[in-house]
């Protein structure tokens, strides 16, 4: 399968020092995209269980005037990343080697920027709060 990447990185707007990268995929495909993230250092990802449509969803029918029924929703799978901006377009791009197949129904990913990053249990916010021990920008300073 040839290799995909996303194309060109634009410069993000509006402009923030973190995003969140928001991948739905197929379900299978997380426990390949997490250890690959996981790899390169990131640690912090919190998924959920989702239901939606794409392309992937069937022809709409029309049940009581609505546009599609319930039936036609896809089980997948959220993936919630806040990053850094210097490390969004890694995220990016290990998501699409370990999630694609090439097949409808892959997914989608949306970049979002994050004002700001508290940590619970210390009050940190912002860089501080950002950063994971032994994380991506650990492992880069050490390397
Ligand atoms: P602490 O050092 O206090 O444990 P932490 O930064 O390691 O802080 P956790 O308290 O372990 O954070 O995080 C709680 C949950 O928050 C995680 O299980 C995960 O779902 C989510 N999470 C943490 N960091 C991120 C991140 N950068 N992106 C997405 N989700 C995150
Ligand atoms: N940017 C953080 C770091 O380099 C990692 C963030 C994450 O794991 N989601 O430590």
């Amino acid at each position: 399968m040839p290799i995909i990447r996303a194309q060109s990185s634009p410069d993000y707007v509006p402009d923030s020092k973190f995003y969140k990268v928001e991948a739905i995929v197929r379900s299978w495909r997380v426990p390949l995209v997490s250890s690959a993230l996981l790899k390169e250092g990131i640690r912090g990802v919190t998924v959920s269980d989702v239901r939606g449509f794409g392309a992937q969803g069937g022809s709409p029918e029309r049940q009581g005037g609505s546009e599609f029924s319930e039936d036609n929703f896809v089980a997948k799978v959220k993936m919630e990343i806040v990053v850094s901006k210097d490390q969004v377009e890694a995220v990016i791009e290990s998501i699409i080697k370990e999630a694609r197949t090439g097949e409808i129904g892959d997914g989608k990913i949306f970049v979002v920027p994050v004002s700001d990053v508290i940590r619970v249990r210390t009050g940190e916010r912002g860089e501080k709060a950002e950063r994971m021990t032994g994380g991506r920008a650990d492992m880069s300073a050490t390397a």
